[in-house]
């Protein structure tokens, strides 16, 4: 979140009604805003949408949550039940020599690894890639089989493109230090403000629910709600939080001739993504491991980014767990946006390819729905800690101008929920 409150006045309009836009509502709610709402399309929740069919659920975006305290503090609040990983389902894989396996590294480069982290010590370069970063800190086997997964996994980016300060802040070693002894220093600081470990959950349901529930508590309490509204100009209110993405919120600031600003967020691009859930027979997919997922690194030269294990993780996902299990297969990634052209029939064609090639499943699934996002994940280049910059420089430099969304420092669900959280305490 970029900005302040005017708290001086209690009037606040929110334009974009994804995720962060009910979460800017209902704290803003809470803490006695009058608020209204604006969105352009006829539903609330953006991004997250989850579609029933006859066999099960599929996300269209998000699957899961991490749960920290704030995040369990909201779901309370709004009485909505959280699952956690299914009960011997919480193994993670990464694909490696075509084999998914829960330790991708050799003993060898284990050590090597742990050395390094101990040893290799930061000059204090202010702004590293993720790749620098991993070759200096971890070294080459961790980098391919470790930190490039873990990528794909949350931004669908390669490790050149992501910046460490912008997008794991805790993870900049400060100069002199290890990584260990970094993490060591960093924890020694801010030892008070560390809760319980975060725990992958999701709602009952699915996602949709956690937007379900947003839209009861906020929609008896909102001044206005304007679905199918799609906001050309800045509202006039004491406080207007701009919950579009980038791009949107790029055309209100040339309209409002602040062109630094509007150049600024025009720079912040979006990977594209294909997102397919998949759900088949189980005997077909016997040889596909139990788990929550299986991440594919560039260095293994396959079509898929990643396969999550919907139904194995969390309850409710097909209609008969007995007879189905359910994937969700992500596909493209800005290194292979070339995935993006292919018609859906083709899509399944790539998903059924590497799915037997890799786990021997010979049957076509019993039931597939795409989903196309052409700018789904912000990438969290350099790039956009300048946009920060501008923007904490000008409109957001005056109390009641905010920018929130998942381009403003956290991508995560959780991140949006605590930093809208934040703002009960400050
Ligand atoms: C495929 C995929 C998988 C993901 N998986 C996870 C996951 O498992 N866990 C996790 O924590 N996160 C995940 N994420 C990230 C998370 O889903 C997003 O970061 C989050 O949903 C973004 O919410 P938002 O409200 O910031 O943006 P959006 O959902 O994009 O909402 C913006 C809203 O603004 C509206 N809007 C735009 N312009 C205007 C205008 N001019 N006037 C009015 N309204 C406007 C749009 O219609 C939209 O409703 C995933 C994302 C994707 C794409």
């Amino acid at each position: 979140m970029i900005g302040t409150l005017n708290s001086s006045k209690k009037d606040a309009a929110i334009i974009g009604g994804g995720i962060s836009g009910l979460l800017a509502a209902h704290t803003l709610i809470q803490l006695g805003y009058e608020v209204s709402l604006y969105e352009s399309t006829h539903r609330l929740g953006g991004l997250i949408k989850t579609e029933k069919s006859d066999f099960g659920i599929s996300e269209k975006a998000a699957n899961s949550v991490l749960a920290s305290v704030p995040v369990i503090d909201l779901f309370n609040e709004l009485r909505t039940e959280l699952c956690p990983v299914q009960k011997g389902s919480n193994k993670k894989y990464v694909l490696r020599g075509g084999v998914p396996r829960t330790l991708p590294l050799t003993v060898t480069e284990l050590f090597a690894t742990i050395g390094k982290a101990f040893f290799s010590r930061s000059d204090g370069q202010a702004s590293l890639s993720m790749k620098d970063w991993a070759l200096k800190h971890l070294g080459a086997a961790a980098l391919n089989y470790l930190i490039d997964p873990m990528l794909k996994g949350i931004y669908a980016a390669e490790p050149q493109q992501i910046s460490v300060s912008a997008a794991f802040p805790k993870l900049v070693v400060p100069k002199g230090h290890s990584l260990i002894s970094g993490l060591a220093f960093c924890h020694e600081k801010k030892k008070s403000k560390r809760g319980p470990r975060a725990q992958m959950m999701a709602p009952r349901g699915g996602m949709e629910a956690l937007v379900n529930a947003l839209e009861s508590s906020i929609k008896p309490k909102l001044r206005e709600l304007k679905l199918g509204y799609t906001a050309l100009n800045l509202p006039k209110a004491s406080n207007v939080v701009i919950c579009v993405p980038a791009y949107a919120a790029a055309a209100f600031f040339r309209t409002e001739e602040q062109n630094d600003l509007a150049n600024a967020l025009e720079q912040v691009h979006y990977t594209p993504l294909i997102t397919s859930t998949v759900f088949y027979h189980r005997k077909e997919v016997s040889r596909l491991p139990m788990g929550v997922g299986i991440l594919f690194p560039s260095i293994e030269k396959r079509n898929l980014l990643g396969i999550l294990c919907s139904s194995d993780s969390f309850p409710g996902r097909v209609t008969d767990p007995s007879l189905l299990r359910s994937f969700t297969v992500l596909l493209g990634g800005t290194a292979r946006g070339d995935i993006m052209n292919l018609d859906d029939e083709r899509v399944s064609f790539v998903i059924r390819e590497e799915l037997e090639k890799l786990f021997q499943v010979k049957a076509p699934p019993i039931h597939i729905n795409n989903h196309r996002w052409t700018k789904a994940i912000p990438i969290y280049s350099s790039q956009i800690e300048k946009v920060w910059e501008v923007a904490r420089a000008t409109w957001c430099a005056q109390p009641g101008k905010i920018l929130f969304g998942n381009y403003t420092g956290q991508v995560s669900i959780r991140g949006l929920i605590e930093e809208a959280r934040e703002l009960l305490i400050e």
